[in-house]
């Protein structure tokens, strides 16, 4: 069945047609009642039954929930971020952690689920995630004198090993450093950024990562969030590649459009980059400061099936703690008119962003193309076929299908 996703106008959202979201929307809903707005931003494009922004049933306008079986209920959010402005720097606690803070802290932490997060590139997208190895970490703050002053040069030496030699005891002077930084006063802050800011605007050359300051000191002024880049990798992912978050590590989406898909759970840790709460002691309690290469943090697509389904590729984070969803992206090429499609046992959530084709299972056929999102229920049958007619095969197909994981 075809779904309307619920839209979510958070401010650092991209502006009208800019944003993904606003297009797939637009495009979503082709009876025009969504009209966008050129000066609104248009954030995020939830597809799935949380309650916050349920999918609603196209033909009945009935929530997504309220139609399916039990066991169909998606344990996973599927959504579209088109990101302006950078979200802010969070982690998210596992199950136990999770399950505890929701008991001791309720109104903070609404939930007692974790929240692993994966992201795919659907433009261009750049996201700081976990910390950088240390020697990369101890190059950075060579440069600058003012965090040396704060937080100890002598510190920040110890902390000056490959990654082989990273232990127990570096990776706790590590956690030491960023909780210095994490507890400065409003005022050294303000001093210390202030001065970053000069030297770097006066930079005849300015560095990436120099970029990426200016830019976040224009939105956030002198957030602690802004000296993280130099702690945390600063990714550039391109259209298709992907990060996996597991619990605990840090992250921020900074600017680009994805695909995103999460247990579903409202717990975040915040780290910066936000004038919302950050609940510090939780934060270096539990935030994972064991250096990964920017590599690591990626997720790459295996082809499962390469003799029938070449081009279906399905990004399976090597994660045991994650069952709520695994994500494939359908890239079918010009040329193909028939496709096989698995479909979850419990079904599964199909986002389409280019091409044409009708879906055939064994319930009605659906004409799907750039826009469309379809919840294939497990009456459809374990396999779909793609069919295409003779018109629609100069273009590439592409769509995005999330549903539970298979136990491994
Ligand atoms: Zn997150």
């Amino acid at each position: 069945m075809e779904l309307i996703g619920h839209v979510k106008n958070y401010e650092w959202g991209k502006l009208g047609d800019e944003s993904y979201v606003a297009r797939i929307a637009a495009a979503n809903q082709t009876d025009g009642t969504f009209v966008v707005d050129a000066n609104k931003p248009y954030a995020e494009l939830w597809m799935g039954t949380h309650c916050s922004g349920p999918s609603l049933v196209k033909q009945s306008g009935l929530e997504l929930g309220s139609v399916i079986r039990p066991q169909e209920q998606p344990t996973y959010l599927f959504k579209v971020l088109s990101i302006q402005k950078a979200l802010s720097i969070q982690l998210h606690p596992n199950k136990m952690e999770a399950t505890a803070l929701h008991a001791k802290f309720p109104d903070i932490y609404k939930d007692p689920n974790h929240k692993p997060e994966l992201a795919i590139a659907l433009t261009e997208f750049k996201a700081m995630c976990g910390f950088r190895r240390y020697t990369d970490i101890y190059s950075q703050l060579q440069n600058w004198p003012e965090l040396q002053a704060l937080l100890g040069a002598d510190e920040i030496a110890k902390t000056n090993v490959p990654e082989d030699e990273e232990n127990y005891e570096v990776r706790e002077v590590m956690r030491n450093l960023y909780s210095s930084l994490m507890n400065l006063e409003p005022e050294q802050l303000e001093k210390c950024i202030s001065s970053m800011h000069n030297k770097i605007l006066a930079k005849p050359e300015k560095s990436s990562l120099d970029q990426l300051f200016l830019e976040l000191h224009n939105d956030f002024g002198s957030d602690v969030g802004l000296l993280s880049i130099y702690f945390l990798n600063v990714l550039d992912l391109q259209p298709g590649q992907s990060i996996y978050l597991a619990a605990n590590v840090p992250h921020a989406y900074i600017r680009g459009d994805c695909v995103e898909c999460m247990s579903c759970s409202d717990n975040v840790v915040r780290a910066g980059l936000t004038p919302k709460f950050k609940d510090i002691e939780t934060l270096l309690r539990l935030v994972e400061v064991k250096s990964a290469s920017p590599e690591s943090l990626m997720c790459e697509p295996i082809v499962k099936d390469p003799k029938r389904q070449p081009y279906t590729r399905t990004y399976c984070p090597n994660d045991p703690w994650l069952l709520e969803f695994s994500v494939s992206m359908l890239t079918v090429p010009p040329g193909v008119n028939d496709y096989p499609i698995t479909n979850g046992i419990n079904g599964s959530i199909l986002l389409v962003t280019a091409g044409k084709g009708t879906l055939r299972g064994n319930v009605k056929n659906i004409t799907v193309q750039f826009g469309s999102i379809v919840f294939l229920s497990s009456e459809a049958g374990a396999e779909l076929q793609l069919w295409r007619n003779s018109e629609d095969l100069n273009e590439e197909f592409v769509a995005y299908l999330a549903m539970q994981r298979e136990k491994v």
